[in-house]
């Protein structure tokens, strides 16, 4: 590992061998949610909060179980419920809950940078970026791959095809980062509207046409259309085109090859982007997505409070890359 981090902003700042130790450790932690007795200590006496600006059922959700579960004291904050509801800048309700000493801040705003922003002025505190508005998500897609690692025969030399809009998606962006660094395709299929030229520089192939892109593909990834981020002059189609053009139902699914699975983040706008009986199907991995990330949230919160899993957990490769990474203090 090159550097020990204290922050989890972005798929961007994590090297190869901290992505694999994070989705191991959290592939450790699936096995805990399904035990009868669903804790562990492993996080006793750390607190942490989540300060959420924008909506979240997932995401917020499941870094509470996940705290919980590791015995974390764990407190929700939304943004309609806290002070900036009264006019108080984000910079100081970030410094009042650091006055509060917790050891990890989860946060989503709908401004990108927002995290790192904030961790300029809160040096005690470790901050997550649950989502900085079309920026990144790196929960999500550490999430998504796990999913592929333990659903879907692994990531590697994979074709992960993305749908939808690209061009308001932290999701996709942070995609395209992991993509580069763990050796999986990706393909973006987008009306041209939702899909800025700039991803080419990503090196992932670009389709306007979804039925193009389908064979060869492994994964068929579906986005939400994020109408709270679409502004005026961004052409739209109306929601029955946009379905005939790029929704994924039984005719499409049937021309991708018999091992390709569904994916979506959550929310599915159902008879939108995603038909409800592909939703439903045994192709989609959709609720094993919702399922790992609780795992995945809780080997982020374990590696930013500078704790260990479970050792027996453990293989001795993954013990021997653990103890690397606490020899340098923590684990990111
Ligand atoms: N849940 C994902 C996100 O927060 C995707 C979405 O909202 O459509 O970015």
């Amino acid at each position: 590992m090159s550097q020990a981090l204290q922050h989890l902003f972005g798929i961007g700042q994590l090297s190869r061998e901290q992505i694999e130790y994070l989705i191991d450790m959290g592939e450790s932690f699936v096995e805990l949610s399904r035990r009868p007795i669903k804790k562990a200590p492993t996080l006793r006496g750390k607190t942490v909060i989540n300060l959420f600006f924008e909506n979240s059922t997932r995401t917020r959700t499941s870094f509470e179980i996940a705290g919980k579960r590791l015995s974390a004291d764990v407190i929700n904050i939304s943004a309609s419920t806290s002070a900036t509801s009264k006019g108080e800048s984000l910079l100081d309700t970030g410094e009042t809950l650091a006055a509060m000493q917790p050891h990890v801040l989860v946060i989503r705003h709908s401004l990108a940078g927002t995290c790192e922003f904030l961790a300029d002025f809160l040096p005690h505190t470790s901050i997550v970026n649950a989502g900085d508005g079309a920026h990144e998500h790196p929960t999500q897609i550490l999430t998504d791959l796990l999913t592929l690692k333990t659903q879907a025969d692994g990531y590697q030399g994979k074709t992960v095809t993305i749908v939808g809009d690209i061009a308001h998606s932290r999701v996709a962006r942070s995609h395209l980062l992991a993509a580069q660094k763990l050796g999986y395709k990706i393909r973006l299929v987008a009306p041209k509207t939702l899909l800025p030229s700039h991803v080419r520089q990503y090196g992932c192939e670009v389709f306007h046409d979804f039925d193009a892109a389908i064979p060869g593909s492994d994964v068929l990834y579906m986005l939400r259309v994020q109408s709270e981020r679409l502004t005026d002059n961004c052409a739209f189609p109306s929601i029955r085109e946009y379905h005939e053009a790029y929704g994924l139902n039984r005719k499409r699914l049937a021309q991708a090859g018999d091992n390709c699975v569904v994916m979506h983040p959550g929310p599915m706008n159902r008879g939108v982007e995603i038909a409800s009986d592909v939703a439903d199907s045994a192709r989609s991995r959709i609720l094993d997505q919702v399922e790992h990330g609780v795992a995945i949230r809780m080997a982020v919160l374990t590696a930013l409070c500078g704790a260990a899993p479970e050792p027996e957990k453990l293989s001795p490769k993954k013990e021997k890359a653990a103890a690397a990474m606490q020899a340098q203090g923590k684990l990111l």
